[in-house]
């Protein structure tokens, strides 16, 4: 048993980029990119996406888009969502990745990710020591409400890679496994995009 607990420190610096350290990503599936336009539009929130988690098509030359990001604000560096005085203004609707966080996922190689912490979350790093020797039952207690979320991205995620496989396999889609970056530069800029979405 750990007696540590997680608790937010509120000082949002997991909705802003860290100036001259770290370019803040915070990945959004399609489904979630739909919501918070619509939630942006109503609320006339300058909210933008840039794609994030993308694999080309050579065989019907498409992008596949997995993921995308949220584009930071160009002032106040964070997302547009976040509000000086009460922090997060879509905590009920905010997408997975934050939902999660501290907990994030890593990946491991093109197909494969694993639940991990941040490093970056001002509660991690208070309490580093002691995150460092916890193992995965330690966390869940330590987590308890963003691990069961971690494990909603993590199979969410899952689903996505399996449907891209499955694509694969059955000859719909053809991923190069190996690609030079000028080719994929060409192919960014030239083919249209294609939404790859799970529930
Ligand atoms: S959606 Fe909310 S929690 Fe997520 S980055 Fe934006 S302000 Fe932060
Ligand atoms: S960095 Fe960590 S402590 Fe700070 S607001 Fe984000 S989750 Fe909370």
């Amino acid at each position: 048993m750990t007696n540590l607990e997680y608790k937010c420190q509120l000082c949002g610096t997991c909705c802003h980029e860290i100036p001259g350290e770290y370019v803040k990503r915070i990945p959004i599936y399609p489904d979630e990119a739909d919501r918070l336009i619509e939630i942006a539009k109503k609320r006339n929130v300058d909210f933008r996406i840039i794609e994030d988690l993308v694999f080309p098509d050579i065989k019907n030359e498409k992008i596949m888009v997995l993921t995308y990001r949220i584009r930071l604000d160009n002032e106040s560096k964070g997302c547009p969502f976040y509000s000086k005085t009460t922090g997060c203004t879509i905590q009920d609707v905010k997408p997975l990745a934050c939902q999660a966080y501290p907990l994030a996922l890593k990946r491991l190689d093109a197909f494969n990710f694993a639940i991990s912490i941040d490093p970056l979350c001002n509660f991690v790093i208070m309490n580093y020591d002691e995150l460092e020797k916890t193992d995965l039952e330690k966390l869940r207690e330590i987590f308890k409400e963003e691990y069961p979320k971690a494990e909603n991205f993590y199979r969410k995620n899952k689903k996505l890679m399996f449907k891209i496989r499955k694509l694969e396999v059955t000859n719909k889609i053809k991923i190069p496994h190996e690609i030079n970056l000028e080719n994929f530069n060409d192919y960014l800029k030239r083919w249209n995009r294609t939404e790859i979405r799970v529930n």
